[in-house]
């Protein structure tokens, strides 16, 4: 069996902070999506969703993401717990650039990285969570052109499994209907919850909170795919989609097609085209690679752990640019008169050498940190890891 072996996209790192009401089963799609919370008890409708973004409320940020069905549980923090970033060695993937998926051998994606982190780990994943649209190439009148759309960490696994059928781990829905193209994906978001209660968004707008009202339903002349595009457009501009920092990415450039004018994506969503290649980061292999953190460039106070901490994007230039993330968003939410409004920036310039950045990267280079003092703490021996960081910072992809 040349496909691997592992039927799901569910990060598993994340559970250990969700209150689990998402429980994959071994038959069906990857991730259960359970029924609205609406649909649970009515007590349930009002409740609210939390993650953490470490910032106000201790260190929990609480965004209203009740239209998702199980996050409707409270999550708390996943600071310093295993990180869900995976540690594993770098894995290059040799994936031919726009080709349909559906006319590529599986082979041609090489094989997915191990998952095991072990004491030679030299970098660490970037953690990825996506949305992706599939389209359907079946010659089958009933099933050619339907979409299909679901949640995964890793797209180029994802495709792999439903073109092979559920019995490599596919999808029930998808099995024998395809092949399918996976034409686009949202990908950026903060966590898996988050990404999830997108998924369930796209899936359901007749049923999201959010969505209903708006009423969309597919025009005469609309395609399938035309009409999930205008739902995910609808998506990315209303809330708490909006304040997150989205890309949107055609995964097939040949498959662009124009976004609604009416409703286009909002101009903080980065439009990006081509497949997706794993980004990693450098672990240090001795304790000289890694730097004490500096104390806080705006409050000038110590930070006292990375699951505090965000720095400034130009690593290299801007290197002691260190922040409490609770006093960087709130300095940018203050010049944004957004403070009273907004738990977090969507974007901002740092403050000592003005170089833009959007809050997610600044996230996802906060987790990405996390992992490798999580790395270097279990497998450098270093103490105190939590306050160190790598000297160079220099991704690699
Ligand atoms: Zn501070
Ligand atoms: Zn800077």
């Amino acid at each position: 069996m040349a496909y691997d072996n592992e039927n799901y996209d569910f990060d598993f790192g994340d559970m250990d902070f969700l209150d689990m009401s998402y429980r994959p089963t071994t038959s069906d799609e990857p991730v259960i999506a359970p029924p609205p919370v609406s649909m649970k008890s009515p007590a349930a409708a009002t409740s609210v969703a939390q993650f953490s973004f470490g910032y106000r409320s201790p260190e929990v940020v609480t965004l209203d993401f009740d239209d998702e069905p199980g996050p409707s549980t409270r999550v708390t923090p996943p600071r310093k717990v295993k990180s869900p970033v995976k540690t594993t060695k770098a894995t290059k993937l040799a994936i031919p650039e726009n080709v349909p998926f559906s006319e590529l051998a599986s082979t041609a994606f090489g094989g997915s990285p191990t998952k095991a982190a072990s004491a030679s780990s030299t970098s660490v994943e970037y953690e990825f969570f996506g949305v992706y649209c599939l389209i359907s190439r079946s010659p089958v009148p009933n099933y050619k052109n339907r979409c299909y759309i679901g949640y995964t960490v890793d797209p180029n696994r994802r495709i792999r499994q439903h073109n092979a059928g559920k019995h490599a781990g596919g999808a029930k829905k998808t099995s024998d209907r395809g092949p399918w193209d996976m034409v686009c994906i949202v990908h950026g978001f903060p966590n898996s919850v988050a990404a999830l209660g997108f998924e369930w968004a796209w899936q359901n707008p007749a049923k999201s909170r959010r969505l209903k009202l708006l009423n969309l339903k597919k025009k005469p002349k609309e395609s399938q795919f035309a009409f999930r595009l205008r739902i995910v457009c609808h998506m990315l501009n209303t809330d708490p989609w909006k304040r997150l920092s989205l890309t949107f990415r055609w995964l097939i450039p040949s498959e662009e097609i124009p976004f609604p004018t009416e409703i286009p994506p909002p101009k903080h969503v980065t439009k990006r085209y081509g497949l997706v290649e794993k980004q990693t980061v450098d672990v240090p292999q001795t304790v000289a690679g890694f730097q004490r953190i500096s104390d806080c460039y705006l409050c000038r106070k110590p930070i006292e752990s990375l699951s505090q901490f965000v720095r400034c994007q130009q690593i290299a230039l801007c290197s002691t640019a260190h922040f409490h993330m609770t006093c960087l968003a709130e300095k940018i939410l203050r010049e944004a008169s957004e403070f009273e409004d907004a738990l977090f920036p969507i974007e901002g310039r740092c403050p000592r050498c003005f170089s833009s950045w959007q809050w997610g990267q600044l996230i996802t280079d906060q987790r990405a940190l996390i992992a490798i003092s999580t790395v270097a703490k279990d497998n450098l021996k270093i103490a105190h890891s939590e306050r160190l960081i790598p000297r160079s910072g220099k991704s690699t992809s």
